[in-house]
């Protein structure tokens, strides 16, 4: 078959207005719509073996040694949804160098890490990092929809490096009961929306007994791998133990389709407010234009545009790795030359574990005991004055207030 995939996904860069948004079945039209629409389908139908590979296209050579390592590292999978969305006859196509191995994974430079957080460190009970008073990360599954070739936790996504994760829900719930200061809950992995619903629900509602858990959130990359497991049944389950806040994770306007579009519908009508944790990948998204087109489209999905991040480093992902500076440039892009509320915060998780640091484009020029001088997006010069000064009227004449010696002058 022919590379199509990508024609009714392509997007217009920038504030586009465009109303193209990938739908169908793509290279699956010859099976039955509630077969496509089953999210056990595509799981069953995954794409896991160069052999399947090769059946709808051309792989490279980086490609195909790549994909030969992959089971020393982090498995293959893709589902036959966001297969769709690559471009076959385009190697350099975004959505194919984050699902299929490269050579490039094969090669460990320095700085990199197995654990790059240092995660493993914090675990008080298989699954559960506690490294912040008030919040534990809940791992609860090694699984995924499919596989990002970058991912933080690769040490033990998939079991491909032997790393044997066996979440204890139990201890995990037992130990959260036993920390009254712990807050915050965040279930992630693997992918947690892998879970059944009866699972999930079990743990939500778990947590929803413990009186000092106020804050649940979910990290999901299933509403883009795999939008129809946000059926109307899980989306009963957030509604009824909600507030459940989810960040979801999108890297490229490509993967803003209409099935994302309906199933962060279904979230956000469910009460579940949604944010999205982009990484910065080089060849994917390291560009002010297709950063702001995806931007713009994630606003449209409800979808409040959360995090960039500086990739981690994890062993083999040196290929990956974008210049901190250009991710600057990208925000300096963003901010004041769009929507406040579709700029995300850059942030540089800091390596062995020390949370994460926001990277900022700088504006502040001085700051003086007088004033603070700084630019603004354009790049103009602005004052603005710190010191109070003598109380005057609107005529300029010293005004004399009760109480008051001095007031700011702006
Ligand atoms: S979905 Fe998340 S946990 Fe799974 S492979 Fe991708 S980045 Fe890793």
């Amino acid at each position: 078959m022919d590379g199509v995939a990508c024609q009714s996904a392509e997007f217009l860069p920038g504030s586009d207005g465009n109303n193209s948004w990938f739908e169908g079945q793509g290279l699956w039209q010859h099976i039955p719509e509630s077969d496509w629409r089953d999210w056990t389908w595509q799981l069953k139908n995954r794409i896991t073996t160069v052999a399947q590979l090769e059946q709808f296209m051309t792989l490279t050579a980086e490609e195909k040694a790549g994909c030969a390592f992959a089971n020393q590292k982090l498995a293959l999978a893709i589902t036959p949804y966001f297969f769709n969305l690559i471009d076959r006859s385009d190697p350099d196509c975004p959505i194919r160098k984050q699902v299929i191995p490269r050579a490039g994974e094969m090669v460990i430079s320095d700085g990199e890490m197995l654990d790059s957080l240092g995660e493993d460190e914090h675990s008080p009970v298989a699954g559960l990092v506690h490294r912040y008073p008030d919040r534990v990360l809940f791992l609860v599954t090694d699984r995924c929809a499919a596989y990002c070739r970058y991912c933080t936790r690769s040490r033990l996504v998939s079991n491909a490096q032997d790393y044997n994760f066996h979440p204890e829900y139990e201890q995990g719930l037992r130990y959260i009961e036993a920390h009254p200061e712990i807050r915050d809950v965040l279930l992630s992995g693997g992918d947690p929306l892998l879970l059944s619903d009866k699972k999930l629900e079990h743990l939500l509602a778990r947590l929803r007994e413990i009186k000092h858990v106020e804050f649940i959130r979910i990290g999901s990359r299933i509403p883009v791998f795999l939008p129809q497991r946000i059926t109307p049944a899980l989306a009963d389950i957030f509604k009824k133990y909600g507030p459940i806040w989810m960040s979801i994770h999108v890297n490229h306007p490509k993967e803003c389709t209409a099935e994302l579009r309906a199933a962060c519908d279904r979230l956000s009508f469910a009460g579940v407010p949604l944010g999205n944790q982009s990484v910065l990948l080089r060849g994917v998204n390291d560009d002010a234009e297709v950063m702001k087109a995806l931007v713009h489209r994630l606003l449209r999905m409800r979808v409040r545009p959360y995090y960039l991040y500086q990739m981690d480093l994890i062993t083999g992902g040196s290929h990956f790795k974008v210049d901190v500076r250009k991710g600057i440039e990208i925000i300096r892009a963003l901010r004041g030359h769009t929507t406040g509320y579709a700029v995300p915060q850059y942030v540089i998780d800091a390596p062995g574990g020390g949370g994460k640091v926001p990277i900022n484009p700088d504006y502040v020029e001085a700051i003086t005991e007088d004033e603070v001088v700084f630019r603004n997006f354009e790049g103009r010069i602005f004052r603005y004055p710190l010191k109070a000064g003598a109380a005057k009227g609107t005529d300029g004449a010293p005004l004399e207030v009760p109480g008051i010696e001095s007031i700011i002058v702006h």
